[in-house]
């Protein structure tokens, strides 16, 4: 039904209205996660107030991740939605609510902003011709409009059909991400800092992957900005 929310079918702004924007979004819904990986933390596990054990064990590559909510029911339903029926105002509204995050965590206050760029999780080009569109890079254009940002395409791009990771158990995902990127223009990524922007953020292999790839180009800095967060098991 054109016009309202794709979530409860009610009326309202589409394609979410505010209630369950708040439901999904809003202070009740946020929990405390680690800086880095963005995983939701255990209050009792009696770790350090910011890091997660698996982070504490092995830094990966990017320096921080910031993660709107887990990857749960209902907001597996919208995120599907983006991805297989091609919903794509639920991109410009995942992006809008990224950048509101980006402002409040203080990440625009850096004396190098005229080094922030923003860019998606390249998506193979088998995958993108079959899809037509990456959802990862609809969601980080529209946060590189609201925030002002530079948005990069094709600067990094993915080089080998990695099978569908969420098809392989969790040792091989890893393994399977080895090679995956490749920078198409070094000067482009040289000396900045990165939003690296993407729906779901599984394991986290598939960013630490580009962020080692980005930094071994001389990225500066990079910022993991995802929609969804999977919990641990
Ligand atoms: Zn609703
Ligand atoms: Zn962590």
């Amino acid at each position: 039904m054109p016009g309202s929310c794709a979530l409860c079918g009610g009326d309202g702004p589409a394609p979410l209205c505010a209630v369950c924007s708040e439901t999904l979004f809003g202070q009740k819904a946020r929990a405390p996660r680690c800086q880095r990986c963005g995983i939701r933390l255990i209050p009792e596990s009696g770790l350090s107030d910011c890091s997660c054990a698996s982070c504490t064990r092995e830094l990966p590559a990017f320096d921080r991740t910031l993660a709107l909510a887990d990857y749960a029911a209902p907001l597996d339903r919208l995120v599907l939605a983006l991805k297989f029926r091609a919903q794509l105002p639920l991109a410009t509204v995942f992006g809008q609510l990224l950048a509101r995050e980006v402002q409040s965590q203080g990440l625009l206050c850096t004396k190098d902003i005229g080094h922030l760029r923003v860019m998606a999780v390249p998506l193979a080009r088998e995958r993108l011709a079959e899809r037509g569109f990456n959802q990862a890079h609809e969601i980080a254009r529209s946060l590189a409009r609201v925030l002002k940002l530079p948005l990069s395409a094709g600067s990094c791009v993915r080089v080998r059909h990695t099978e569908a990771q969420a098809m392989l158990p969790p040792q091989a995902r890893r393994v399977n991400m080895r090679g995956a990127f490749a920078v198409l223009k070094p000067q482009a990524i040289a000396g900045r800092e990165w939003l690296v922007v993407d729906d779901v953020m599984t394991t986290g292999h598939t960013l630490a992957e580009l962020a080692a790839c980005l930094k071994r180009h001389g990225a500066t800095r990079i910022t993991n900005l995802v929609i969804a967060r999977t919990p641990a098991r």
